[in-house]
């Protein structure tokens, strides 16, 4: 059975279109069961009802046209219940419906499934039977395994679906369900406020040969010795990794699958036939992923499983020639210009930094969440960005006219006039905000009853201090020092870092900068320092990678050192320490440095350090750790990640990532009190400080300043110029009571309300 589900599984990915996808599993489950029909129904929200997509069995010509409404029939009944339901006799069941143009009378044993997607039924997968009987457990179990797997593919189909009918603008075409095909909106994360409006460059670096699109080859020629190069350079890389492995002493038979690597190459099939296909009109990407998955398909059918198996070496040959092909392409920086929209798998935070100089207007990512790093250098970019949209086809969008909603994480693909209209109605109410909250900033953040809150900002990975600068910010509260690492082939030295951390003092001072000392791991990789972990966030990070290699740290403190002397502004952070001896370590650390530094003759400052609250584990010894530091600022970003096991860039679970969690307010106010036994100041410098409602209760909770994005800087400020202490304090007191997160985030909207400030949450998270 397993390797029957692979198989399915296997040809299912490589097939684009929904209705062949479909297609493939009602064939290829009735015949591995034994059936005598399988059939797809998908659920149509709009309509509440369920279509007959694909059969197997029963009357074909009415795919499409088989509608049963929500509440009626069986099929409704599995979907409602979301559980299996087996029937040796579907017909006495009280919810069965007769349609007799299916042909389905003579039917009786019927099983069917689920297909459920994030909760979401998408639809069922049904299995009827002739004789009266029901299906054995083994192959429910064996449907139910298949349904849970093929869910997937099947919203990418859709989604993709959705995209080639609007361009053909086909709408409801006859035999086709209209599912997907209205306007609706994919749905991702809100990565960066704002609207974009325009059109879509696809980004395929690390993307799988299988989401390629057919794309007309401009030149025949060009694409043929486009592929042919690739070709040639993959034969080489091959032979010279197989040799040289074969000289670190590898056995010969363990290198024996290079030489299969190279019989593919050469094999006139593969050549010949993407040859054929570029002839035919295809780009050279388009017509190696149909070769690809002609060979796919044929392997997979087989029924030798030494000759299954190749599958997967066929499809790593067909993704190394594609990756050669886009090296030698180099896609498309070079195609980007004001109303680019950059679709995309992912994207590194390195890259994005370059991107900001062509003047991108909008992001949408498949992967990430709102406090993944790339998200983050978005909002300080301030380009409107939507992150981890799960159905997004990313090679089919290109060229597609985009609307981004960065405040809801929403993407519309070829938007009717209606909502391109509604769009811009709202980037005119933002724009009005906008102008109110920028004359804030020369006005303190001070609440009703005179309590002042000091607002800084976030500043780093990328180059420039100017926005930080012009914010209104009284100083810059986070710096993160990542940035010059990543743009750099190898460590910066000292000079080179001192130089970039003084043009940031300086530029501040007297105002105090908070310079973090590096946070590399996690997310955040140097490409002259790869990290290669399993878990990468519960490896090695941040001062982890630092203690470990003192004379990296003790090059960039001497540098944060080197670079405040004569401005005395330099505040020094630790981030992701876990426990005291690492505040120990880095402070003894930073002894020696600011010793040598002295010794060199330098007048230096010991600037004032502080620790980050990422990590669970110090909250609970907060009063030790804040006795040994001048102060400390909780970096919600992770410290929620930590404390509900809640990856911050998994779009799977973003929905678990609950900055208003009880547990979360719990473990924050207990950083605040118990810092404050110790006499030493807290700030937040996380994601979360730049939310106003979130913000309310930080004010509420005494925290003495925070520290955000200076694109949500202004926001925070009205908030808090609108509150007094008192009231936010009562806030937090309820909030203490409250269950969970969605109770908390209404009461606080509610109080956002009432005193007008709706707009700030409307247009700003
Ligand atoms: C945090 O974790 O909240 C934080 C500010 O650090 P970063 O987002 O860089 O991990
Ligand atoms: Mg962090």
């Amino acid at each position: 059975m397993l390797q029957t589900l692979r198989r399915i599984v296997q040809e299912v990915n490589s097939t684009r279109d929904l209705n062949q996808v479909l297609e493939i599993i009602v064939q290829r489950v009735k015949k591995a069961i034994e059936a005598d029909v399988c059939s797809i129904y998908l659920y149509d929200s709009d309509e509440s009802k369920f279509i007959l997509m694909a059969t197997d069995g029963l009357n074909d010509k009415l795919v499409g046209k088989v509608q049963m409404a929500h509440g009626a029939g069986l099929v409704s009944l599995v979907a409602q219940r979301a559980d299996p339901l087996n029937l040796d006799d579907a017909q006495e069941h009280p919810r069965f419906e007769l349609f007799t143009a299916l042909n389905e009378e003579r039917y009786h044993g019927f099983t069917g499934i689920p297909i459920t997607h994030h909760r979401e039924v998408l639809g069922v997968l049904v299995a009827q039977s002739e004789s009266r009987m029901r299906f054995s457990q083994d192959v429910v179990n064996f449907l139910v395994t298949i349904a849970a797997q093929l869910a997937g593919s099947i919203i990418n189909a859709q989604a993709t679906k959705q995209i080639s009918a609007l361009s053909k603008e086909t709408q409801s075409n006859q035999n086709t369900s209209r599912i997907h095909q209205d306007h609706r909106p994919l749905t991702g994360q809100p990565g960066s406020p704002g609207v974009a409006v325009g059109k879509a460059v696809s980004i395929t670096s690390s993307f799988s040969l299988n989401t390629v699109p057919d794309r007309p080859a401009e030149n025949i020629e060009d694409e043929t010795i486009v592929f042919r190069l690739a070709l040639e350079s993959v034969r080489q890389d091959i032979k010279s990794l197989s040799f040289q492995l074969l000289s670190d002493g590898l056995p010969t038979e363990d290198v024996a699958i290079f030489d299969a690597y190279l019989l593919m190459l050469d094999s006139n099939t593969l050549i010949e036939s993407t040859i054929g296909k570029i002839q035919k009109g295809n780009w050279a990407a388009g017509a190696l992923r149909e070769t690809i998955s002609e060979h796919i398909k044929l392997f997979s059918e087989m029924d030798n499983p030494y000759l299954q198996e190749r599958v997967k070496d066929i499809r790593d040959l067909g993704q190394c020639i594609f990756n050669q092909m886009h090296g030698i392409n180099d896609l498309p920086v070079h195609k980007l210009s004001k109303d680019t929209i950059i679709v995309a798998e992912d994207i590194s935070a390195t890259l994005l930094a370059d991107i900001e100089k062509t003047n991108i207007s909008g992001i949408v990512l498949k992967r990430g969440s709102r406090t993944s790093h790339v998200a983050i250098l978005a909002r300080a970019m301030g380009i409107p960005t939507v992150v981890g949209v799960n159905e997004l086809p990313v090679m089919q969008l290109d060229g597609s006219q985009l609307v981004v909603d960065g405040y809801n994480g929403k993407v519309y693909i070829s938007p009717p006039e209606s909502i391109l209209s509604e769009y811009s109605r709202l980037v005119s109410q933002e724009d009005e905000l906008s102008q109110e909250l920028r004359a804030l900033s020369g006005k303190p953040a001070t609440t009703i009853d005179e309590v002042n809150i000091p607002l800084y900002a976030n500043s780093g990975l990328v180059a420039g201090i100017t926005p930080s600068k012009e914010s209104g910010a009284e100083g810059i509260g986070l710096y993160r020092t990542e940035y010059p690492f990543m743009i750099r082939q190898r460590f910066p030295g000292e000079e080179e870092q001192s130089k970039i951390y003084r043009e940031v003092m300086e530029a501040l001072a007297p105002r105090p900068v908070v310079l973090r000392t590096l946070d590399i791991g996690g997310d955040k990789s140097l490409s002259y320092f790869p990290i290669e972990e399993d878990n990468p966030f519960l490896g090695w990070r941040g001062i982890r990678v630092t203690l470990d290699h003192p004379e990296i740290f003790m090059i960039q403190l001497r540098a944060m050192l080197i670079a405040s002397i004569g401005l005395n502004n330099l505040h020094i952070l630790f981030p992701m320490v876990s426990k005291v001896s690492e505040v120990e370590d880095a402070k003894n650390l930073l002894e020696r440095a600011y010793q040598e530094v002295l010794a060199e003759g330098h007048e230096v400052e010991m600037p004032k350090v502080g620790v980050m609250v990422e990590v669970p584990s110090i909250v609970f010894q907060m009063r030790q750790i804040a006795s040994l530091v001048d102060f400390v600022s909780i970096g919600t970003n992770d410290l929620i990640q930590y404390l509900m096991a809640v990856d911050r860039n998994n779009a799977n679970v973003a929905d678990l990532y609950e900055s208003l969690n009880p547990a979360v307010l719990i473990a924050i106010k207990q950083v605040i009190d118990e810092a404050h036994k110790e006499n030493v100041p807290v700030s937040v410098c996380g994601e979360m400080a730049g939310d106003p409602l979130a913000a309310i209760l930080l004010l509420g909770m005494s925290i003495d300043s925070l520290s955000t994005s200076v694109a949500s800087l202004p926001r925070v400020k009205w908030m808090i110029r609108n509150f007094s202490f008192s009231e936010a304090k009562e806030l937090v007191d309820k909030a203490l009571t409250m269950k969970n997160a969605d109770l908390i985030k209404n009461m606080l909207t509610t109080s956002m309300e009432n005193k007008g400030l709706g707009g700030l949450i409307r247009a700003g998270r």
